[in-house]
Protein backbone atom coordinates (compact mmCIF):
# COMPACT_ATOMS: atom_id res chain seq x y z
CA UNK A 1 0.00 0.00 0.00
CA UNK A 2 1.00 3.69 -0.75
CA UNK A 3 -0.18 6.60 0.80
CA UNK A 4 -0.07 9.23 -1.72
CA UNK A 5 -0.70 12.92 -0.43
CA UNK A 6 -2.05 15.16 -3.42
CA UNK A 7 -2.30 18.69 -2.96
CA UNK A 8 -3.76 21.87 -5.01
CA UNK A 9 -7.64 20.51 -4.32
CA UNK A 10 -9.43 23.60 -2.76
CA UNK A 11 -12.85 23.57 -2.41
CA UNK A 12 -12.76 19.55 -2.71
CA UNK A 13 -16.11 18.89 -1.51
CA UNK A 14 -16.80 15.94 1.91
CA UNK A 15 -19.25 13.58 0.72
CA UNK A 16 -18.86 10.95 3.87
CA UNK A 17 -17.26 8.43 5.08
CA UNK A 18 -16.70 5.91 2.37
CA UNK A 19 -15.84 8.84 -0.27
CA UNK A 20 -15.00 7.38 -3.65
CA UNK A 21 -13.12 9.74 -6.15
CA UNK A 22 -12.40 9.11 -10.21
CA UNK A 23 -8.64 9.15 -10.17
CA UNK A 24 -7.71 10.29 -13.71
CA UNK A 25 -3.91 9.39 -14.85
CA UNK A 26 -1.98 10.53 -17.77
CA UNK A 27 -1.75 8.19 -20.78
CA UNK A 28 1.61 7.52 -22.14
CA UNK A 29 3.32 10.58 -23.75
CA UNK A 30 1.43 13.25 -21.37
CA UNK A 31 2.71 14.82 -18.48
CA UNK A 32 -0.40 15.70 -16.95
CA UNK A 33 -3.67 14.06 -17.41
CA UNK A 34 -6.58 15.58 -20.29
CA UNK A 35 -10.23 14.36 -18.79
CA UNK A 36 -13.43 15.57 -19.65
CA UNK A 37 -14.71 17.71 -17.21
CA UNK A 38 -18.53 18.87 -15.98
CA UNK A 39 -21.76 16.89 -14.82
CA UNK A 40 -21.93 15.43 -18.38
CA UNK A 41 -18.37 14.28 -18.50
CA UNK A 42 -19.55 10.09 -18.86
CA UNK A 43 -21.70 10.50 -21.73
CA UNK A 44 -19.01 12.48 -23.27
CA UNK A 45 -16.11 10.29 -22.10
CA UNK A 46 -17.79 6.96 -23.82
CA UNK A 47 -17.81 8.69 -27.07
CA UNK A 48 -14.13 10.45 -26.93
CA UNK A 49 -11.70 8.85 -29.82
CA UNK A 50 -9.23 8.56 -26.98
CA UNK A 51 -10.23 7.89 -23.54
CA UNK A 52 -8.93 9.43 -20.47
CA UNK A 53 -8.02 6.32 -18.15
CA UNK A 54 -9.54 6.39 -14.68
CA UNK A 55 -9.63 4.06 -11.86
CA UNK A 56 -11.81 4.54 -8.45
CA UNK A 57 -10.17 5.22 -5.06
CA UNK A 58 -11.13 6.32 -2.17
CA UNK A 59 -10.33 9.49 0.09
CA UNK A 60 -8.45 8.26 3.28
CA UNK A 61 -8.11 11.75 4.94
CA UNK A 62 -9.05 15.15 3.59
CA UNK A 63 -7.30 18.23 4.71
CA UNK A 64 -10.00 21.16 3.50
CA UNK A 65 -7.96 24.14 5.06
CA UNK A 66 -4.61 23.14 3.41
CA UNK A 67 -6.07 21.69 0.29
CA UNK A 68 -5.30 17.67 0.58
CA UNK A 69 -6.16 14.69 0.37
CA UNK A 70 -4.45 11.21 0.75
CA UNK A 71 -5.33 8.43 -1.16
CA UNK A 72 -3.78 4.67 -0.54
CA UNK A 73 -2.94 2.83 -3.27
CA UNK A 74 -2.27 -0.98 -3.31
CA UNK A 75 0.43 -2.04 -5.14
CA UNK A 76 -0.25 -4.79 -6.59
CA UNK A 77 1.78 -4.77 -9.41
CA UNK A 78 2.56 -3.48 -13.43
CA UNK A 79 -0.98 -4.71 -14.51
CA UNK A 80 -2.74 -1.74 -14.35
CA UNK A 81 -2.30 2.02 -15.11
CA UNK A 82 -3.47 2.78 -11.36
CA UNK A 83 -1.07 0.61 -9.34
CA UNK A 84 1.55 1.27 -11.98
CA UNK A 85 1.28 5.10 -11.95
CA UNK A 86 1.13 4.51 -8.05
CA UNK A 87 4.47 2.54 -7.94
CA UNK A 88 6.34 5.55 -9.88
CA UNK A 89 4.84 8.78 -8.28
CA UNK A 90 6.97 11.31 -7.61
CA UNK A 91 6.29 14.55 -5.81
CA UNK A 92 5.14 16.76 -8.91
CA UNK A 93 3.15 14.36 -10.61
CA UNK A 94 -0.40 14.99 -11.68
CA UNK A 95 -3.64 13.35 -11.95
CA UNK A 96 -7.66 14.52 -12.08
CA UNK A 97 -9.52 13.69 -8.88
CA UNK A 98 -13.74 14.09 -9.67
CA UNK A 99 -16.26 13.37 -7.12
CA UNK A 100 -15.97 12.48 -4.14
CA UNK A 101 -19.40 10.53 -3.19
CA UNK A 102 -20.13 8.51 -0.43
CA UNK A 103 -22.42 5.18 -0.05
CA UNK A 104 -22.01 4.69 3.77
CA UNK A 105 -25.43 5.17 4.64
CA UNK A 106 -26.49 2.78 8.24
CA UNK A 107 -30.39 2.84 8.42
CA UNK A 108 -31.69 4.36 11.81
CA UNK A 109 -32.46 1.27 14.68
CA UNK A 110 -29.14 -0.66 14.33
CA UNK A 111 -27.78 -2.06 17.20
CA UNK A 112 -23.75 -2.29 15.93
CA UNK A 113 -21.88 -2.78 13.02
CA UNK A 114 -20.05 -5.12 10.76
CA UNK A 115 -17.29 -3.52 8.31
CA UNK A 116 -15.39 -6.38 6.58
CA UNK A 117 -13.37 -5.62 3.24
CA UNK A 118 -9.97 -6.53 1.78
CA UNK A 119 -7.19 -3.87 1.08
CA UNK A 120 -9.02 -1.80 -1.09
CA UNK A 121 -11.54 -1.33 1.45
CA UNK A 122 -9.42 -0.83 4.07
CA UNK A 123 -8.80 3.16 3.50
CA UNK A 124 -12.99 3.66 3.10
CA UNK A 125 -12.61 1.30 6.79
CA UNK A 126 -9.96 3.23 8.55
CA UNK A 127 -12.46 6.44 7.81
CA UNK A 128 -15.34 4.91 8.38
CA UNK A 129 -13.90 3.55 11.94
CA UNK A 130 -11.69 6.49 12.77
CA UNK A 131 -15.16 8.10 12.74
CA UNK A 132 -17.52 6.22 14.79
CA UNK A 133 -18.69 7.72 18.15
CA UNK A 134 -17.14 6.34 21.73
CA UNK A 135 -20.40 4.40 22.59
CA UNK A 136 -20.05 2.38 19.10
CA UNK A 137 -20.64 -1.14 18.50
CA UNK A 138 -18.64 -2.48 15.47
CA UNK A 139 -17.25 -5.76 14.31
CA UNK A 140 -14.36 -5.11 11.66
CA UNK A 141 -12.76 -8.08 9.32
CA UNK A 142 -9.68 -7.26 7.13
CA UNK A 143 -8.26 -9.03 4.97
CA UNK A 144 -4.29 -8.77 3.74
CA UNK A 145 -1.64 -10.32 2.46
CA UNK A 146 0.13 -10.88 5.93
CA UNK A 147 0.76 -9.44 9.10
CA UNK A 148 2.85 -6.54 7.80
CA UNK A 149 -0.34 -5.02 5.94
CA UNK A 150 -1.66 -4.19 8.95
CA UNK A 151 -2.56 -0.73 10.11
CA UNK A 152 -2.63 0.65 13.41
CA UNK A 153 -6.26 2.48 14.96
CA UNK A 154 -7.48 4.32 17.65
CA UNK A 155 -10.84 2.45 18.73
CA UNK A 156 -13.63 3.29 20.94
CA UNK A 157 -13.90 0.14 23.37
CA UNK A 158 -16.57 -1.95 21.30
CA UNK A 159 -15.01 -1.75 18.06
CA UNK A 160 -12.91 -5.02 17.42
CA UNK A 161 -10.82 -5.73 14.23
CA UNK A 162 -9.65 -9.08 13.09
CA UNK A 163 -7.15 -9.13 10.63
CA UNK A 164 -7.12 -12.29 8.09
CA UNK A 165 -4.15 -12.85 6.79
CA UNK A 166 -3.85 -14.73 3.18
CA UNK A 167 -0.32 -16.04 3.75
CA UNK A 168 -1.70 -18.00 6.85
CA UNK A 169 -4.86 -19.33 4.80
CA UNK A 170 -7.33 -17.06 6.20
CA UNK A 171 -10.37 -15.34 4.23
CA UNK A 172 -13.02 -12.76 5.35
CA UNK A 173 -15.53 -15.50 4.31
CA UNK A 174 -14.25 -18.11 6.29
CA UNK A 175 -13.76 -15.29 9.15
CA UNK A 176 -17.95 -13.81 9.01
CA UNK A 177 -18.67 -17.35 8.74
CA UNK A 178 -17.40 -18.69 12.12
CA UNK A 179 -16.80 -16.00 14.50
CA UNK A 180 -18.92 -15.09 17.34
CA UNK A 181 -20.84 -11.70 16.73
CA UNK A 182 -23.06 -9.32 18.99
CA UNK A 183 -26.84 -10.03 19.67
CA UNK A 184 -29.05 -7.22 17.99
CA UNK A 185 -29.41 -5.86 14.50
CA UNK A 186 -26.42 -5.03 12.75
CA UNK A 187 -25.79 -2.93 9.62
CA UNK A 188 -23.14 -4.66 6.96
CA UNK A 189 -21.00 -2.49 4.91
CA UNK A 190 -18.73 -5.00 2.93
CA UNK A 191 -16.00 -4.27 -0.01
CA UNK A 192 -13.35 -5.73 -1.91
CA UNK A 193 -12.73 -8.38 -4.44
CA UNK A 194 -16.37 -9.06 -6.48
CA UNK A 195 -15.90 -12.64 -5.70
CA UNK A 196 -15.52 -12.37 -2.19
CA UNK A 197 -18.21 -9.84 -1.64
CA UNK A 198 -20.60 -11.83 -3.51
CA UNK A 199 -20.12 -14.59 -1.09
CA UNK A 200 -19.20 -12.84 2.12
CA UNK A 201 -23.12 -10.96 1.66
CA UNK A 202 -24.24 -15.04 0.63
CA UNK A 203 -23.62 -16.02 4.17
CA UNK A 204 -24.31 -12.79 5.98
CA UNK A 205 -27.45 -13.35 4.35
CA UNK A 206 -27.97 -17.13 4.84
CA UNK A 207 -25.72 -18.04 7.81
CA UNK A 208 -25.99 -14.88 9.78
CA UNK A 209 -29.36 -14.12 8.97
CA UNK A 210 -28.74 -10.23 8.70
CA UNK A 211 -31.77 -8.88 6.45
CA UNK A 212 -30.88 -7.74 2.80
CA UNK A 213 -31.56 -4.50 3.43
CA UNK A 214 -28.87 -4.02 5.98
CA UNK A 215 -26.35 -4.84 3.89
CA UNK A 216 -24.54 -2.49 1.23
CA UNK A 217 -22.16 -4.36 -0.67
CA UNK A 218 -19.84 -3.48 -3.37
CA UNK A 219 -17.39 -5.26 -5.68
CA UNK A 220 -14.32 -2.88 -5.69
CA UNK A 221 -12.34 -5.15 -8.37
CA UNK A 222 -12.79 -8.27 -9.85
CA UNK A 223 -10.11 -10.82 -10.03
CA UNK A 224 -8.66 -10.72 -13.75
CA UNK A 225 -10.54 -7.88 -15.07
CA UNK A 226 -9.61 -4.50 -15.64
CA UNK A 227 -11.14 -1.58 -14.48
C1 LIG B 1 -15.75 2.68 -4.60
C2 LIG B 1 -14.34 2.12 -4.77
C3 LIG B 1 -13.32 2.53 -3.94
C4 LIG B 1 -12.02 2.01 -4.08
N1 LIG B 1 -11.02 2.46 -3.25
C5 LIG B 1 -9.76 1.97 -3.41
C6 LIG B 1 -8.69 2.45 -2.60
O1 LIG B 1 -8.84 3.38 -1.80
N2 LIG B 1 -7.44 1.89 -2.77
C7 LIG B 1 -7.22 0.89 -3.70
O2 LIG B 1 -6.07 0.44 -3.82
N3 LIG B 1 -8.21 0.44 -4.48
C8 LIG B 1 -9.47 0.97 -4.37
N4 LIG B 1 -10.47 0.52 -5.20
C9 LIG B 1 -10.16 -0.58 -6.12
C10 LIG B 1 -9.48 -0.12 -7.41
O3 LIG B 1 -10.33 0.78 -8.11
C11 LIG B 1 -9.19 -1.36 -8.27
O4 LIG B 1 -8.31 -2.24 -7.61
C12 LIG B 1 -8.69 -1.02 -9.66
O5 LIG B 1 -8.94 -2.12 -10.49
C13 LIG B 1 -7.18 -0.71 -9.70
O6 LIG B 1 -6.87 -0.33 -11.02
P1 LIG B 1 -5.51 -0.77 -11.77
O7 LIG B 1 -5.38 0.17 -12.91
O8 LIG B 1 -4.41 -0.84 -10.77
O9 LIG B 1 -5.80 -2.24 -12.27
P2 LIG B 1 -6.82 -2.71 -13.43
O10 LIG B 1 -6.40 -2.22 -14.77
O11 LIG B 1 -8.22 -2.36 -13.03
O12 LIG B 1 -6.66 -4.29 -13.37
C14 LIG B 1 -5.51 -4.96 -13.90
C15 LIG B 1 -5.39 -6.34 -13.28
O13 LIG B 1 -5.09 -6.20 -11.88
C16 LIG B 1 -6.05 -6.90 -11.09
N5 LIG B 1 -6.29 -6.09 -9.86
C17 LIG B 1 -6.96 -4.91 -9.74
N6 LIG B 1 -6.94 -4.48 -8.47
C18 LIG B 1 -6.25 -5.42 -7.77
C19 LIG B 1 -5.89 -5.56 -6.40
N7 LIG B 1 -6.22 -4.64 -5.48
N8 LIG B 1 -5.17 -6.65 -6.03
C20 LIG B 1 -4.79 -7.60 -6.93
N9 LIG B 1 -5.11 -7.52 -8.24
C21 LIG B 1 -5.82 -6.45 -8.65
C22 LIG B 1 -7.29 -7.02 -11.98
O14 LIG B 1 -8.07 -8.13 -11.62
C23 LIG B 1 -6.68 -7.15 -13.37
O15 LIG B 1 -6.33 -8.49 -13.61
C24 LIG B 1 -11.76 1.05 -5.09
C25 LIG B 1 -12.80 0.66 -5.95
C26 LIG B 1 -14.07 1.19 -5.80
C27 LIG B 1 -15.17 0.76 -6.75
Amino acid sequence: MARITFGGVSGFPTAGLDHRVKVFFPLPGEERPVYPTGDDWWERWQTEPVRAVFRTYTIRRHRPEIGEVDIDFVLHGDSGPASSWALRAKPGDEVGLWGPKAEFDPPSGVDWMLLAGDETALPAIGALVEALPSDAKARVFVEVDSAAEEQAFVLPPEVRVAWLHRDKGQSLVAAVDEARLPEGRPYAWIAGEAGSVRALRRVLIGKRGVAKEDIYFSGYWRRGRSG
